[in-house]
């Protein structure tokens, strides 16, 4: 097996991760080198077993090095990109992979006349609450899904710096919005059919601090993404119908249940429930004999794979998991929301 070496060009929270975790525990790759606009950065380079470089000219002129990550804030991936891929070096982009559509288009014109490797992070594509809700929608154990709800809650607002600022690329909708769009799209397999959105501002940030997009698809799938840094109670992390049954997933933790209509509900037998001030059979809990509660199924996930997947695509012509006309595709949904949400529209597709 001949090694990928790797250079880290942002060694920040992700940065760090990658050389610490994700390229540390795959084979075939390695976390060769570390640059940082920011020497203090780099002082956990020599902890992390990172050789250190000065400036990007010199990572990009060593023929050592085979493929560059780029973890650094939004704004600078495209220009990163342009100029690693120019060099002959392959890249792993972090997401979100550009702020534009235009700007992906240049990037991925640089590769292809460069013929390297682009390839972007999209690592909650192997998150197991993810996985579940895959299974559960390919599986049709609930029968077919036609509403998914999917969820990010968090109390804390915007964490760090540039997440502030919109020349940046901050804002929730590019962060964490992009995670869960890619999710959403690689899950449903069909067209999208409209848009609605509104973005929210609680914290008076120049960016979104939080969202709400409604997508439906032309299948017949209804999904509300939601994204909150203002949420001191947190909804589930997703909440999903089949025609046959409903499944929640409340955490990370994977915590949730499937219950299913595994018999009939005689409404003639159905008693009424006081609620509130009133009397309501419709809102009664189903009958025991006519559901079922199952646990999740499992979602089985190995982290390595993204790092696997891209050494297969280098070194044997694989199929790249995570492709770039699918990210192309969330990067446009994206924009679609910033469109929705300001005109107040729905887009139909
Ligand atoms: P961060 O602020 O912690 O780190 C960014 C680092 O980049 C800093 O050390 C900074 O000095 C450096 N930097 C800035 N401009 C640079 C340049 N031109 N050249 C070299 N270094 C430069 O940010 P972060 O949270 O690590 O986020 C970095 C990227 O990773 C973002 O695109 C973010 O969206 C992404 N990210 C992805 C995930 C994920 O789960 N996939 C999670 C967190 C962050």
């Amino acid at each position: 097996m001949s090694v990928i070496k790797f250079v880290i060009i942002g060694l920040g929270g992700m940065g760090s991760y990658h050389a610490r975790e994700l390229i540390k525990e795959t084979d075939g790759v390695i976390a060769y080198g570390a640059y940082d606009i920011n020497p203090e950065q780099l002082v956990k380079a020599t902890d992390l077993g990172l050789k250190v470089y000065d400036t990007l000219d010199a990572v990009l002129n060593d023929s050592d090095v085979e493929a560059v990550l780029i973890a650094t804030p939004n704004d600078s991936h495209k220009e990163l990109a342009i100029k690693a891929l120019e060099a002959g070096k392959h890249v792993v982009c972090e997401k979100p992979v550009m702020m534009t559509s235009e700007e992906l288009a240049e990037v991925l014109a640089v590769a292809k006349e460069t013929n390297k490797v682009f390839m972007v992070h999209q690592n909650r594509r192997w998150d197991k609450d993810f996985l579940i809700i895959r299974d559960l929608y390919q599986s049709r154990e609930i029968g077919e899904l036609f509403q998914i709800e999917s969820r990010v809650h968090g109390a804390n607002g915007i964490p760090g710096d540039w997440r502030h600022l919109k020349a940046q690329g901050g804002g929730m909708l590019l962060d964490w919005g992009v995670h869960l769009l890619d999710q959403l799209l690689f899950l449903v397999d069909s067209p999208i059919k409209s848009v609605a959105a509104d973005l929210s501002f609680v914290l008076g940030d120049e960016v979104d601090d939080g969202f709400i997009a409604y997508i439906t698809f032309e299948n017949g799938v209804k999904s509300i993404i939601e994204v909150g840094t203002t949420n001191f109670i947190k909804l589930p992390r997703w909440y999903a119908k089949g025609l046959e049954g409903t499944a929640v997933v409340e955490d990370w933790d994977l915590s949730g249940q499937v219950v299913k209509q595994t018999g009939f509900i005689d409404h003639h037998r159905l008693v009424p429930i006081q609620a509130g001030q009133g009397l309501t059979k419709t809102m009664a809990p189903p009958s025991e004999e006519a559901t079922t509660i199952f646990p999740l199924p499992d979602g089985q996930a190995e982290f390595t794979d993204f790092y696997r997947n891209f050494y297969e695509v280098v070194r044997e012509n694989a199929e790249p998991v995570v492709k770039n006309t699918e990210v192309a595709r969330v990067l446009a949904l994206i924009e679609t929301i910033f469109e929705a949400a300001e005109t107040k529209q729905v887009i139909h597709y």
